[in-house]
């Protein structure tokens, strides 16, 4: 059995149809993802084709309402999904997450008009979708966005920038988190613009370390008119909207550093009981058993309790936003530092590309980074604990 699927069940019950969607994926990832992943982070190649190919699989739409094409799926079902996905390619699996961060937003939030308007197209990936709240200069304290949008008739106009936009200028459409009101969060709406909206343009494909299969560039907006009915929600919305959507997104991102995780150490398993050194195969040397025995534990426990973080947001649970903040912080870090243990386990193979470790490396180390870091998920977790 796949060692994947073993360490998705043994440890957690799922039930059958959970069981099903999480093969489901597997398959399509083995399939269309995993030999061509290396392929698309050599080239920096953007596969939307195989994107694509995910809407009629009803990963367009995980946990979006069936009456516009979702799949109505829980978060825990989404966690199996991006997991099978990001085991084949974390920057594949992750993009599908932001995509799906968008589709929720709008199934939760918008109107019945807006909801029939985009997504049946989203759903099926017609459409792709980005996220917008990340600035030049607000990361972190993204209610200091400056991202200005003003009523002008039946339209929005939009001024500003946003930094660090995952599949900029591929996607069609983008939710953008801008300021209508005073400062602070409740000055911020969230409206929806389509790629083809007048002012809006994208910057040049940042060089990165990692997800290169995705391209990450400025949105920007330069009196960009968007017609008013496209604002999610009321004015001043929009931080809620956004918060929202990152509760999600940030299981979701953990899954994909899950997957990553285990594929790396699923490679390195393999490798060790290949490899010969000083006379025996590798995984014979006590050390090096003891460092894999180490690395299945730890991600066994990220899984169990990143999963039990899901049916918390599943149940709707008070802490749900406590228990998404743990999960994203241990999991991302914990995947991160499982694969790059088993690059060292490959020895200077683990650093050469067509191995497909350093690769994981570094997909994984942006997790750590982005949809909050995880300095900013302790001081979610710490004011959950202490109060404000
Ligand atoms: C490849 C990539 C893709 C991305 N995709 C998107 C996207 O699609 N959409 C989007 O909106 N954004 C996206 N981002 C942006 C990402 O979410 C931000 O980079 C992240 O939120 C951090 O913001 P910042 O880079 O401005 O860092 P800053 O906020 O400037 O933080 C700098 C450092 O200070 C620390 N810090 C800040 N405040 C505190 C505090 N109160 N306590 C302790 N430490 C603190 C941070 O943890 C960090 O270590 C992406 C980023 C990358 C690298």
């Amino acid at each position: 059995m796949d060692a994947a699927v073993d360490a998705s069940t043994s440890q957690f019950e799922l039930n059958e149809e959970q069981r099903a969607i999480q093969e489901m994926a597997q398959a399509f990832a083995a399939d269309r993802v995993a030999p061509n992943a290396l392929d698309w982070d050599r080239r920096k190649h953007f596969p939307a084709d195989v994107i694509r190919e995910t809407g009629p699989l009803g990963l367009g739409g995980i946990y979006v309402r069936d009456d516009v094409g979702g799949s109505a799926l829980g978060r825990l079902d989404a966690v199996l999904i991006f997991e099978a996905l990001s085991h084949a390619d974390p920057a594949f699996s992750s993009f599908i997450s932001i995509h799906n961060m968008v589709a929720s937003m709008i199934d939760r939030f918008g109107n019945e008009e807006q909801r029939q308007r985009f997504l049946p197209k989203l759903t099926s990936m017609e459409w792709l979708a980005s996220y917008c709240l990340t600035e030049p200069s607000s990361g972190s304290d993204a209610a200091a966005l400056k991202t200005r949008a003003v009523k002008s008739g039946g339209d929005y106009v939009l001024n500003g920038t946003k930094q660090f936009i995952s599949g900029a200028g591929d996607s069609d459409v983008y939710a953008v988190m801008v300021r209508t009101g005073a400062d602070g969060p409740k000055g911020i709406s969230t409206i929806v613009v389509p790629k083809d909206a007048p002012g809006l343009s994208f910057g040049a494909n940042e060089h990165k370390m990692g997800w290169h299969m995705q391209s990450t560039r400025q949105v920007i907006f330069e009196d960009c008119k968007v017609p008013a009915e496209n604002l999610l929600s009321g004015e001043g919305a929009g931080f809620g909207i956004a918060m929202a959507g990152l509760d999600g997104g940030r299981l979701n991102i953990a899954a994909c550093s899950l997957g990553g995780a285990q594929s790396a150490l699923d490679k390195a398993l393999t490798y060790a009981a290949e490899r010969k050194a000083f006379g025996s195969k590798i995984n014979q040397f006590q050390a090096l058993q003891f460092r894999l025995a180490d690395m299945e534990t730890e991600l066994q426990a990220a899984r169990i309790f990143l999963y039990a973080a899901a049916s918390k947001l599943d149940r709707k649970a008070p802490d749900a936003g406590k228990w998404s903040a743990m999960a994203k912080r241990f999991v991302t870090d914990t995947g991160f530092n499982v694969a790059n243990d088993a690059l060292q386990l490959l020895g200077g193979y683990g650093y050469l590309h067509d191995y497909g470790i350093e690769k994981l490396v570094r997909d994984l180390r942006v997790h750590q980074i982005l949809e909050g870091t995880n300095e900013i998920m302790r001081v979610i977790i710490a004011r959950a604990l202490i109060g404000r």
